[in-house]
């Protein structure tokens, strides 16, 4: 079947619907577009975990602040379509911004708590109410029996997964691990904003969580020195700006000030004018040096 390039949200439903009807199981993976292995990856497990499986690229623009990024983000359309026809994808989800949001739109889905007061919320406040606003659209229109989410953007998968449950989407979330580059630089649409000279200065990131999982396998246990030494890596590094760097439980997403169980590292950084997040997650009773 050649893939379906699907542009209105009543075409999309029916198309799903049919397959659940037929009693099909149906995969989605929400895409912002100009594809990179890490979403192929996402797109990979869907196809080996579904009948039928729908991939979403759509720019949201109720994520980013008037002074973001949302009319410079990269897009490449035909080029993501050639690479989804050749993983096997049965349905593109491509809605303009109209079709997704009406002029009279006034509804909007808030996570609150801890999981939306650290990290990515202090610099993005808007940033996660229109992540989850637009999936749960998204799961509304589908409907899939399971969707794809990448560890890459780790809080926003554990909003997700606090969303499905609070709402009882009866959605099952699959969460695929980091896809990186050979030098580290874990894949992002944005990594082509880079000039060379910024590039090479971009792998300071995973570099500085590879040294907190070298501190910590050593047997160090106090957040603030591991992140005294991050600080320290990055600032000696052209072009960076901390925008943050935090050591968070993995599920609660408070700052912990000793590692005791499972943690998540996090980080973003600017190059020059360009964001990057990055994050490694550690368990100190199951460390490999
Ligand atoms: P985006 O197009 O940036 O909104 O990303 C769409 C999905 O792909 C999200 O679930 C991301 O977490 C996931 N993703 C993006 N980059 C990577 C990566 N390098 N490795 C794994 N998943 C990723």
């Amino acid at each position: 079947m050649p893939i379906q390039i699907v542009q209105s949200i009543a075409d999309a439903r029916s198309t799903c619907r049919l397959q659940n009807r037929q009693g099909k199981s149906v995969g989605l993976v929400p895409t912002m577009g100009f594809l990179h292995e890490g979403h192929l990856s996402l797109v990979r497990q869907a196809r080996s975990d579904n009948d039928f499986v729908v991939v979403s690229v759509f720019v949201n623009p109720t994520q980013f602040l008037p002074s973001e990024d949302f009319d410079t983000y990269p897009q490449n359309f035909e080029q993501d379509q050639r690479l989804l026809e050749d993983e096997g994808v049965d349905l593109i989800f491509f809605p303009s911004t109209k079709e997704m949001y009406c002029s009279s739109n006034s509804t909007f889905v808030e996570v609150t708590g801890q999981l939306t007061t650290n990290l990515c919320a202090i610099s993005r406040p808007h940033f996660f109410r229109g992540v989850a606003t637009v999936v749960a659209k998204l799961f509304n229109i589908v409907e899939p029996d399971r969707a794809y989410f990448g560890h890459k953007d780790a809080q926003q998968l554990a909003i997700i997964q606090r969303m499905v449950q609070d709402l009882n989407f009866d959605i099952e979330v699959v969460p695929m691990p980091i896809v990186r580059d050979s030098d580290g630089l874990a894949k992002s649409s944005r990594n082509s904003y880079l000039n060379p000279d910024q590039r090479r200065s971009s792998t300071v990131l995973f570099r500085a969580l590879q040294h907190a999982k070298t501190l910590i396998t050593q047997g160090e246990r106090s957040s603030n020195r591991i992140l005294a030494e991050m600080e320290k890596m990055i600032q000696a590094t052209e072009y960076t700006r901390i925008d943050y760097i935090n050591i968070v439980c993995t599920t609660s997403f408070e700052p912990q000030e000793y590692i005791n169980s499972e943690v998540l590292i996090a980080i973003a950084v600017w190059i020059t004018n360009t964001r990057l997040i990055d994050s490694i997650r550690i368990d100190p009773a199951n460390l490999t040096s």
